[in-house]
């Protein structure tokens, strides 16, 4: 018989999968499904729909305390059968205080997913898991050439759902004129997808993902000596130390990452994308657009419908506009 999955489902790339793994548990991003009963004043709609993602194989729910409504998002649905483990993310990180915090937060994290039946982690088996998931990021973004928006989406996610490496060729490849756009903003929740297909259908292409399920907020790579000496500190650090985001404070270190993808990767306009209720993307919209000097085409992500129509149109004007 096959052994019962054990997904421990978390909601920050700043937790980092490594940890999780090491504890002998599937760590797994997933993106929430249709509205929740939540979705009410001042909890976005990714926020709500996280706390109540449904799966036979979820273990626990982490949360992490990275804006208002995530913070609200644990306290919602508290019938919930699940266990739910609340990490507290410091929002500063200029101190050695605040990557003490995050280091400290992560031990707790790791004496909850023992408590639950997970195992405790040896170094060489962090190490392990920091291997193989550093590999499994550069394989993904590998094939972000040679996929278009969507097939390279749903690689992600099943990276971030089940740890899951693709390979073999392209089902759907990216057509070579496709124009490269950056896609930035709030997470996309599962029906918010179809905003990739009419990307595509109108003839351009994320060539950078910069939102949470995209490749901004991966880790630096990890320096094998440092590894070596201290995998957890290490593993801390190159999270913690050096992810960009916005809702850190300060978040200068977000604006430097989106002045260099322009050198980085040369996408010619930026669609810019977020929910009802986030206010931490929706304040920078401005200074987005003023750091990136390019074109940004801004939508609101409000579910069901999604005013399709409407978007098609804006998308499509937008990219004769990049031509
Ligand atoms: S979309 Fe905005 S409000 Fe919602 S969870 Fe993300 S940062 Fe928080």
């Amino acid at each position: 018989m096959a052994p019962t999955p054990r997904a421990i489902v978390y909601s920050s790339p700043f937790l980092p999968p490594e940890w999780i793994a090491a504890h002998g548990w599937t760590p797994s991003r997933r993106r929430p499904g249709p509205a929740s009963e939540f979705e009410a004043e001042g909890v976005c709609r990714f926020a709500a729909g996280f706390a109540v993602l449904a799966g036979p194989d979820i273990r626990a729910r982490v949360f992490a305390t990275t804006c208002d409504p995530m913070r609200r998002g644990a306290e919602i649905g508290t019938d919930d059968p699940i266990p739910r483990f609340l990490f507290h993310m410091p929002a500063t990180w200029q101190t050695p205080e605040a990557h003490g915090l995050y280091r400290e937060e992560l031990k707790r994290l790791g004496r909850f997913l023992e408590r639950l039946g997970g195992c405790a982690p040896t170094p060489a088996g962090l190490m392990e898991q920091m291997e193989r998931f550093e590999a499994a990021r550069e394989t993904l973004l590998a094939r972000r050439e040679i996929l278009s928006s969507r097939a390279h989406a749903e690689e992600m996610d099943r990276f971030h759902a089940t740890g899951e490496v693709p390979s073999g060729a392209p089902a759907v490849p990216r057509p070579k004129s496709a124009i490269p756009l950056m896609l930035l903003g709030s997470p996309l929740r599962a029906d918010d997808l179809h905003l990739l297909d009419l990307l595509d259908r109108a003839g351009g292409w994320v060539a950078a993902d910069a939102t949470e399920f995209g490749e901004r907020e991966w880790p630096r790579r990890f320096d094998r000596r440092r590894m070596g000496e201290d995998a957890f500190d290490e593993l801390a650090d190159a999270y913690f130390g050096h992810m960009p985001a916005i809702f850190r404070r300060p978040n200068g270190r977000f604006f430097e990452w989106l002045a260099d993808a322009r050198n980085r990767t040369p996408v010619r306009g930026i669609v810019f994308a977020a929910h009802p209720w986030c206010d931490l993307w929706r304040a920078e919209l401005p200074r987005i657009r003023e750091v990136s000097a390019l074109p940004v085409l801004s939508l609101h992500l409000a579910g069901e419908g999604n005013a399709e129509g409407a978007w098609t149109t804006r998308i499509q004007a937008f990219l004769e506009m990049l031509a």
